[in-house]
Order: structure tokens, then C-alpha cells, then sequence
């Protein structure tokens, strides 16, 4: 066997693309019974292929400098060539991200299996890996055990999360143990834990609107949910990565109105009249209300509505998070994402160890790692 890839999400197809365009012979293994589960699952709520913005601030969102080169080497502008020429056209939303009109994962994932197929890329689906048999790679087939010898590799198996689409990280003890750094797996891009008392459960399944998340220095426009088990949303994943590590989360809840604004307004107000009045007659949704009274005993006023306190109980848990933070280290990959301890086997998307937002981020991370994996491998004899 010339080149394997093991594992077909977008990283995995993206490096078989380049292998196959450099002329070499590859076989895709992929454990499931279809290709690119968790891309169809992210297409589900309409998939956000890459953002549009300035490159330096593009990259900087990664906060992981080692993949400048890699990213400005396959950006947004060629994300979206790449879909174009697939035949998917794409368009750009509010706040720079990027969508293919159809909204969904399946017309392009058909298109470019399709075009990976007319390429000779081999796929063998129900095709798991199991680990290493000597200088073997053992997969668990249909058709019984087998055991393939490759000249050259590429790992593309996913993070940690959603594992029942594919990325169960199953492989971290087998390359640990033949010396492959791995930090571990956390979930990144996702909804916390929060104690509710009962007064909070009718207000399950609300949206809070219009509130600044203040974490830190930083204040972040965005929308969450309440729900039994906690908050989530696109305004809690902006800022979750910060809130994972320790950091405490504050609730503007009227982050258009100064401070002096409010205390005048409430000064206004007939003495005597309850809090929960109060923020009625400012205009505050019955959710906003009831955070107040869940989070705010003690406080004034004003602190209540500009720096709510809100007291999460954790993280909720990796199998529902968007994405993973963890997976191979830095310092075990080659500028070629190639693994130092395992020569001729290189590694790309989401089971290195990068996180980004959400936004576009992350597909086009696992398409710009997979490619530059996959250049790096068709070199390698
Ligand atoms: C609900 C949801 C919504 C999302 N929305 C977006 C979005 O809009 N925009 C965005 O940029 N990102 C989004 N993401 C994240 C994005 O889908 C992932 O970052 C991306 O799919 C990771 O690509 P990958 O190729 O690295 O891994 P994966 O897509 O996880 O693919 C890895 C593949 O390897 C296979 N595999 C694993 N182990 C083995 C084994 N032992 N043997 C053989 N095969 C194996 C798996 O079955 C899988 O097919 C979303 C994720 C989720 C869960």
C-alpha cells in the first residue's frame, strides 16, 4: 500500500485530495458505516465553513502561532474557491461568516466524494483502526482483521467530542505508547452547568437577549439559553474557552444604558416598589428578572443589572461540546505536521492541539491542517 489516511472528516479528505493530486495511490479507512459524520451534523444548523475578515485578525483567533504559515496558506478566501469549485456557492452572512448557500454539509460533502472518487481515492468504510501490530496497522474490517503496511500515513481521526460520530479518541494511549506527546482532551465551544434553584425551572428553554457576557477585560455581545442543565449558546461558546480556564462570568443586562442612566431611572421610581418591579418598568424580559433574583440578593440595583454575578457549576460535559481542545502536542509534530517519534506518519484537524471559536474557525483549521499534512506526505517517499 502507497498512502493510507485513517479517518474521513474534513482533514482526513482534504489531505487525501492532496495526496491523490500529487499522484500518489491512497486508500481512506474510516470506522463508520459513511464519510464525514460530525461535517453533515454541523451542517444541521447551517454550516459556517470559514470567516471573513483581515488575515492577522483570521489567524490570531487561533491563538496558536505555529499554525500561522499553515492558515495563511489556505485561508478564507481559498475556502471558499474550494467550495466554489465544487460547485457550491457560498455567501457571507452578518458578522463575516461564511455559509454555502444551501446552508448544508451534504451537497458538498457529495461533490467531493464524488470528485475524490473520479481522483482514485479509495474509500473503505466500516474500517476501524485498532492500533499497531509490530510495524503493522491493524483495522477491524467487515471481513475480519486486517493488517496494512503503508509507505506513508496521515491520521485524521477527530477530537474528543460528539464521539458517537466518529472522533471517540481511542487512538491517544496506542500513539502514546509509542511516544507521541498528547495533551489532554477538554471540551472547548460549549454550554456550562449551573445549580438552578426550582424557581428557574419555568423559564427552561428561554433565550436571553441583548446582555453583554464580561469575562475578564472583555465584553461580548451574544445570545444563551437557560435550560435544566445550565447555559449554552453562541454567547457563552465566545467566551467559553476563558471561562473553562477560571475565569468568572458577569451579565451586562442592559449594556446600552450607562450606569448614571439606570441609577437616575431607578431614582425615579416610586420608594418602596420591589426589585423585581423595577426591572420590569426598565423593560428587562421575565428571564432577565428571574437571573436577577437568582444571582443578585445582596447587591444594589444597578450592580444587579450592569455585573450580575452568575455562578457556574463547570463545564458541561466533552460529548456535547462543538469541539475539543487537547490532542497531539506541538512539540511532537515537525513544521510538517509530520509525528517526530513516527516518521512518515503526519497528523492534521482536530485531533491536534488547537482550538478556536466557533465561526468558521474550526472547518477551515481541519481543511488547512489536512491539506498541509497531506502536501508534506505526498513528498514523503
Ligand atoms: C454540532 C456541531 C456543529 C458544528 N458546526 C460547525 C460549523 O458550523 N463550522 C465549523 O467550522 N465547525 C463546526 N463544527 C466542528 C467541525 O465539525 C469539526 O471541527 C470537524 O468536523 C473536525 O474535522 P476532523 O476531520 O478533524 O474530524 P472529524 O470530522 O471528527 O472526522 C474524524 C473521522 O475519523 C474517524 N475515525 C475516528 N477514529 C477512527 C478509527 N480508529 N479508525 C477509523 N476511523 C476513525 C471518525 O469516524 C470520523 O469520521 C461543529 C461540530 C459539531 C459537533
Amino acid at each position: 500500500m502507497d498512502a493510507l489516511v485513517i479517518g474521513a472528516g474534513p482533514a482526513g479528505l482534504m489531505a487525501a485530495e492532496e495526496l491523490a493530486a500529487a499522484g500518489r495511490r491512497v486508500v481512506v479507512c474510516e470506522a463508520k458505516a459513511s464519510a464525514g459524520r460530525k461535517f453533515l451534523m454541523a451542517g444541521k444548523s447551517g454550516l459556517n465553513i470559514t470567516k471573513q475578515e483581515g488575515t492577522d485578525r483570521f489567524v490570531a483567533a487561533y491563538q496558536a502561532g505555529w499554525l500561522d504559515p499553515v492558515l495563511r496558506e489556505f485561508g478564507p478566501d481559498a475556502v471558499q474557491d474550494w467550495c466554489r469549485g465544487l460547485g457550491q456557492d457560498v455567501f457571507t452572512g452578518s458578522s463575516g461568516r461564511v455559509f454555502p448557500v444551501t446552508m448544508k454539509g451534504s451537497p458538498l460533502l457529495r461533490a467531493w466524494l464524488s470528485r475524490l472518487g473520479a481522483a482514485g481515492v479509495e474509500l473503505r468504510l466500516r474500517w476501524r483502526w485498532t492500533g499497531f501490530a509490530g510495524d503493522g496497522w491493524r483495522f477491524e474490517t467487515p471481513e475480519g482483521e486486517r493488517l496494512l503496511q503503508p509507505a506513508v500515513v496521515v491520521l485524521a481521526l477527530g477530537g474528543a467530542s460528539w464521539p458517537r460520530l466518529g472522533s471517540d479518541a481511542a487512538w491517544v494511549p496506542w500513539l502514546e505508547a509509542r511516544g507521541v506527546e498528547v495533551a489532554p482532551f477538554r471540551p472547548a465551544n460549549m454550554g456550562f452547568a449551573v445549580d438552578w434553584s426550582p424557581h428557574m425551572a419555568r423559564h427552561f428553554g428561554q433565550p436571553v437577549k441583548g446582555a453583554a457576557l464580561i469575562v475578564g477585560d472583555r465584553q461580548e455581545r451574544g445570545e444563551f439559553v437557560i435550560s435544566a442543565r445550565g447555559i449554552e449558546g453562541g454567547g457563552i461558546y465566545a467566551v467559553s474557552r476563558a471561562l473553562r480556564d477560571g475565569a468568572a462570568l458577569h451579565l451586562d443586562l442592559m449594556p446600552d444604558l450607562a450606569a448614571d442612566d439606570l441609577l437616575s431611572r431607578l431614582a425615579r421610581m416610586k420608594a418602596g416598589e420591589t426589585l423585581a418591579n423595577r426591572l420590569r418598568k426598565l423593560g428587562l424580559s421575565p428571564v432577565a428578572v428571574a437571573l436577577v433574583m437568582e444571582f443578585g440578593r445582596g447587591l444594589s440595583p444597578v450592580q444587579t443589572i450592569k455585573a450580575l454575578p452568575i455562578t457556574l457549576a463547570g463545564p458541561r460535559p466533552i460529548e456535547e461540546a462543538i469541539s475539543s481542545a487537547g490532542g497531539i502536542a506541538r512539540s511532537a509534530l515537525t513544521d510538517d505536521l509530520e509525528l517526530r517519534a513516527l516518521p512518515r506518519v503526519f497528523a492534521c484537524g482536530e485531533m491536534l492541539d488547537w482550538e478556536a471559536p466557533t465561526g468558521g474557525y474550526l472547518l477551515t483549521g481541519c481543511w488547512a491542517t489536512g491539506r498541509w499534512a497531506g502536501r508534506a506526505a505526498a513528498r514523503t517517499g
